[in-house]
């Protein structure tokens, strides 16, 4: 591990034991950036654009990623007060991803097929937001918490609310994005256990734990003192402090919200 480049190089040919080349045969095609006897002995990568740097775990991922281009709705779901498993399951149902039964009825996979919330209509992306009664019963109320009631009921057009609206950084800017992240997470989250596990919860009851946890991150945030921050918290039974960069969770300073 400590041998140098150069002394088993000498610039034009390898002088290594000729049986490493039918041992290593891709060493009689080992390209060398450039070869400097003098030089300390550094690993490259050659980038998409041709050139050639300095070998670093942060460079070969950059270039490894596919980099599209950025979507409208991607404040909506990567916010730095976001829960981040909630972030995750928001993310795939934005992309459409969610393993929902007619994704798995294209890989050939046999089953009852029927949504586990409403035991109705075959179960799928489209109808689980918010086309089933119980998943649209539950986005009804959670909208309402999250001061939203204009927003649409059909996934596309979530999507496009989402993109128009561009949530700020305001309080209610936040509280939204939370419950909207909440709402999905909940609601794929009793579809699995209803599916998977037979355990099921009323709609109050989805809708209760929503709105319970959208409130304890809200404690865990740290507020700007203001008008609407006070009649959120009201709302929300949460306490608005002073702004505090060190008492703010996950060392976060939550952009001062306001
Ligand atoms: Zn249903």
């Amino acid at each position: 591990m400590n041998t140098r480049l150069a002394e088993i190089y000498d610039g034009k040919e390898w002088k290594l034991p000729k049986e490493w080349f039918d041992k290593y045969p891709w060493l009689m095609s080992f390209n060398f950036h450039q070869f400097n006897a003098v030089r300390k002995d550094s690993f490259m990568w050659k980038m998409d654009n041709g050139k050639v740097e300095e070998y670093a775990v942060r460079r070969v991922y950059k270039s490894l990623c596919m980099n599209g281009p950025k979507v409208l709705w991607s404040g909506a779901v990567w916010f730095s007060q976001n829960i981040p498993k909630h972030a995750f399951i928001l993310w795939l149902a934005f992309k459409f991803r969610l393993l929902t039964q007619d994704r798995l009825l294209s890989w050939g996979f046999v089953g009852d097929l029927r949504c586990s919330l409403c035991k109705r209509c075959p179960d799928s992306h489209k109808h689980l937001f918010f086309e089933c009664e119980y998943a649209l019963a539950v986005w009804r109320r959670c909208k309402v918490f999250g001061k939203m009631i204009d927003a649409p009921n059909s996934w596309p057009d979530i999507v496009k609310f989402v993109e128009e609206k561009g949530f700020m950084k305001s309080v209610w800017g936040v509280i939204g994005r939370l419950v909207l992240a909440a709402s999905v997470y909940f609601i794929w989250q009793e579809r699995n256990r209803r599916q998977f596990e037979e355990e099921r919860r009323s709609v109050q009851q989805v809708c209760d734990i929503v709105f319970e946890t959208v409130r304890l991150r809200l404690l865990g945030l740290t507020f700007k003192d203001t008008v609407s921050v006070r009649m959120a918290a009201d709302i929300w039974g949460f306490e608005v402090k002073a702004k505090d960069i060190g008492n703010s969770l996950n060392g976060f300073e939550n952009l001062g919200v306001g």
